[in-house]
């Protein structure tokens, strides 16, 4: 049986709402992914809804609902925030991970990217912490193709214990499948034999003196395991969440107070650090992914892999990565300035010209000294000035930051730089809204959304002017 699908008058849904069914058979899907990876397309084909969620930091979060209609059953599709992890550094994570947590969720669908589903495995293996309730749809295939990038689905199961479907969203192929899927967790006797990632010995010993303590406050309500790890970690905005939905704030419990702080002594003295705890979990989640990957993803020109990690090396490391990094900016800046000036000095003498023929008109017609003034020598000869200064340096930088982009070079300047910025207690992301407004403040200002932190945001910001946009270079002589 094909797909119906049917679109109800439901739409955004506040932060931390519950979804209420219609009916009790009514079965509440989460959709969560990394951005970009078409969830809101799979959202769409399959509620037949027109969502367009903008989801960065700074907007207001949202996750938009809409129900598809399978096999006589509505399943209500809710498409959480785009996040690449659920470890709540934002706002979108927080929506995500609390919709997945307390939302009332009966599943999810982690929709990946196939062209590069290592990274986006890290979320997979997350959320399964949270609901073995999962099924992974692994969307782009048609890219994946393109790349010569070849996924074995099979050994992809049976590493991460829930089932796996091959989508091409935009193309609407393997959606019956995906639903297919969803439907059959319902069926089945238990929940799936999900993959857990299995941490450093240390914090597995430390999660074990606080699972048993804390199974009789969250009972089936959570996964006590997912909870240990999050209150080792000290994940502050998570308790208070916690606190809401369990109704008692668990670090005031006696026995989990002094399980927990055994817990944590017990990691001290195995080495670890608190400060270096997020670290390690994530490290040991990121290894998971890779050798998940390593048994399944195939790649048509394994040279060509090889010749991308000899070149990251290259641009991130320490010591060629600064330098290459200076050389590459200064150069798009030397094109931007240097190469602007012919086309703006022609744009000029162009706009001049008409000035000139405008001046003769006027003349002609008898128009009045200050009509002539006010037209020709004041607004034309200010829109000849703004055109021939700043659109021909745009119109060089905005493509080659593009291309830079495209390159996948942008997140190394960031990640080159994080360090630095951090030191001024500011983020890495800043230098490319500074480097972007080099081609416009405003754009600069605009693009801060991509930073998390609300401060340092803000610092972004306030300091993005001191930036000479194109605007403010001199005028070709
Ligand atoms: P979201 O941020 O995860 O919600 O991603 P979107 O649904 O907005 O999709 C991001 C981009 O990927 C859009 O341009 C989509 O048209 C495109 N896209 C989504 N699914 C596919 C697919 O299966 N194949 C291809 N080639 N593009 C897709």
């Amino acid at each position: 049986m094909g797909l119906t699908a049917k679109s109800t008058g439901l739409g955004a849904v506040d932060q931390g709402l519950l979804i209420q069914k219609q009916t009790p058979a009514d079965r509440v899907i989460a959709l969560a992914g990394n951005p970009n990876v078409g969830k809101s397309t799979v959202f769409n084909a399959l509620t037949h809804m027109r969502q367009h969620t903008g989801n960065w930091p700074g907007k207001t979060v949202s996750s938009a609902q809409g129900v598809h209609t399978f096999h006589q059953t509505n399943y209500i599709l809710v498409d959480i925030p785009g996040t690449y992890s659920l470890m709540a550094h934002s706002q979108e994570e927080e929506v995500a991970r609390d919709f997945l947590c307390f939302g009332g969720a009966d599943a999810a669908i982690v929709v990946c990217d196939a062209t590069c589903l290592e990274r986006n495995l890290n979320l997979v293996l997350q959320t399964l912490e949270i609901t073995p309730n999962v099924v992974v749809c692994v969307n782009l295939m048609d890219e994946a193709a393109k790349k010569g990038i070849r996924i074995d689905f099979e050994s992809l199961e049976r590493q991460l214990g829930v089932k796996v479907v091959a989508t091409s969203a935009r193309q609407k192929q393997g959606l019956t499948s995906l639903m297919q899927q969803v439907e059959a967790l319902f069926g089945q006797s238990g929940p799936p034999n999900a993959c857990q990632v299995r941490y450093l010995p240390a914090i597995e010993e430390a999660l074990a003196m606080l699972i048993p303590v804390l199974t009789p406050y969250v009972q089936n309500r959570l996964p006590a395991r997912w909870v240990a790890l999050r209150l080792l970690d000290k994940d502050e905005s998570l308790c208070a969440a916690l606190g809401r939905f369990l109704g008692l704030d668990l670090l005031k419990e006696p026995p989990v107070a002094a399980a927990l702080e055994q817990a944590h002594a017990h990691l001290q003295n195995a080495g670890i650090a608190q400060q270096t705890l997020r670290d390690k979990i994530i490290a040991c989640i990121v290894l998971c992914a890779e050798g998940i990957c390593a048994d399944s993803v195939f790649f048509s020109n394994p040279q060509h892999q090889a010749r991308d990690r000899k070149l990251d090396k290259w641009l991130t490391s320490r010591k060629t990565g600064i330098p290459i990094m200076l050389l590459l900016l200064l150069g798009v800046l030397w094109l931007t300035i240097a190469g602007a000036n012919y086309p703006s000095a022609l744009l000029w003498q162009g706009l001049y010209w008409i000035e000139g023929h405008l001046t003769n008109l006027f003349a002609f017609l008898g128009a009045p000294g200050w009509l002539h003034g006010a037209l020709v020598l004041g607004v034309w000869r200010t829109l000849a000035w703004v055109v021939s200064v700043m659109l021909p340096p745009m119109a060089i930088f905005f493509p080659l930051f593009t291309l830079l982009e495209d390159f996948g070079y942008l997140p190394r300047v960031a990640f080159n730089l994080d360090n630095r910025f951090r030191k001024c207690g500011a983020c890495g992301k800043q230098a490319l809204t500074m480097t972007m407004g080099f081609g416009c403040n405003a754009a600069g200002v605009t693009g801060c959304r991509i930073i998390d932190s609300p401060r340092e945001r803000l610092i972004a910001i306030l300091t993005n002017n001191f930036v000479p946009c194109n605007g403010r270079f001199p005028p070709p002589t």
